[in-house]
């Protein structure tokens, strides 16, 4: 598995270098704010570490796929439970006891604490305890957001490995990688998204729903009071991008339930009911990689269609 961070060379060769020399730390702490992926690297290094191929994670071991499934025996995660917000004494007490079983089926048994900043004061005393003397098969990965918000005397027994921002190129060839936006789009959703990758796409993907429910909207306006001309002005732009139309019929079928559920007159709910039929078939033919022209100019048809 590729390591799964961009940029962020330092922690990678620290990660690597543990891995390959088998010197595993009893405690790693992964420092990094919202959306630069501690949760994602944390996981990845629990997961080398269960895992029992040649380059670590491989995949493809009994190990590595437990993990994936959430039932590998030597793995605990230490979340707040329900409905607390915090993790209380009383759960880091019975990791403490969970700390002392042997492993079942890897070398070592491994804690993620994932945002550690959820231990009350209590909870990471009590903590600090093994951490001072913990037994050889126990790994501890946490994470936070930052670590001034842990105990200095928390902190002192872990290895910090800090997260930082990738630089601009280097985030939006990542991104680049998996949004089909175009990279300047791409790098002002970056620069507002103040250094994190995770955020960036989470803005490049409320920017075009927000965008395809727009267009959606304008689409029912000009169906109520516009002609064809304006309609096949509106769906134009769409004609280049897949994503975008598939977007859009996605905004424009929500907005037809709640049209034909709330509308008062028979004959536009006869309306839209035939417009959502013809959204339903659109999508399916959306996946068969159907002409997008030809697509939107039947839709703007069956559209104003008044009868
Ligand atoms: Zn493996």
């Amino acid at each position: 598995m590729r390591f799964p961070l961009v940029g962020n060379d330092r922690v990678r060769g620290a990660i690597d270098n543990m891995l390959i020399s088998g010197k595993i730390p009893h405690a790693v702490l992964i420092e990094g704010e919202e959306g630069l992926g501690k949760t994602t690297l944390a996981r990845y290094l629990c997961k080398a570490i269960l895992c029992e191929g040649e380059e670590r994670p491989c995949e493809n071991c009994a190990g590595c796929r437990l993990f994936e499934s959430g039932n590998h025996p030597d793995m605990e995660s230490v979340e707040p439970i329900k409905d607390r917000k915090t993790v209380s004494v009383d759960q880091v007490r019975d990791i403490v006891t969970s700390a002392a079983i042997v492993p079942q089926k890897a070398a070592k048994r491994v804690f993620l604490i994932d945002n550690a900043e959820l231990l009350t004061v209590q909870a990471q005393n009590a903590l600090l305890k093994i951490l001072e003397e913990p037994p050889e098969t126990v790994v501890f990965v946490l994470t936070c957001r930052s670590r001034a918000m842990l105990l200095q005397t928390v902190i002192s027994r872990c290895s910090v490995l800090i997260l930082a921002s990738p630089d601009e190129q280097t985030a939006a060839d990542c991104i680049c990688s998996v949004s089909k936006r175009d990279r300047e789009e791409i790098l002002s959703a970056y620069r507002s998204s103040g250094g994190s990758i995770g955020l960036a796409l989470n803005i490049l993907k409320k920017k075009s729903a927000s965008a395809a429910e727009d267009t959606a909207k304008e689409f029912i306006s000009i169906l109520k009071g516009g002609n064809q001309y304006e309609m096949l002005k509106l769906l134009f732009p769409l004609e280049k991008d897949r994503v975008k139309t598939a977007a859009f019929y996605g905004a424009l079928e929500v907005i037809l339930v709640s049209l034909i559920k709330d509308s008062s007159s028979a004959t536009l709910v006869r309306r839209y009911e035939r417009l959502y039929n013809t959204v339903q078939e659109h999508k399916v033919l959306l996946k068969s990689n159907a002409n997008l022209s030809l697509l939107l100019t039947a839709l703007s048809a069956a559209a104003m269609t008044e009868r």
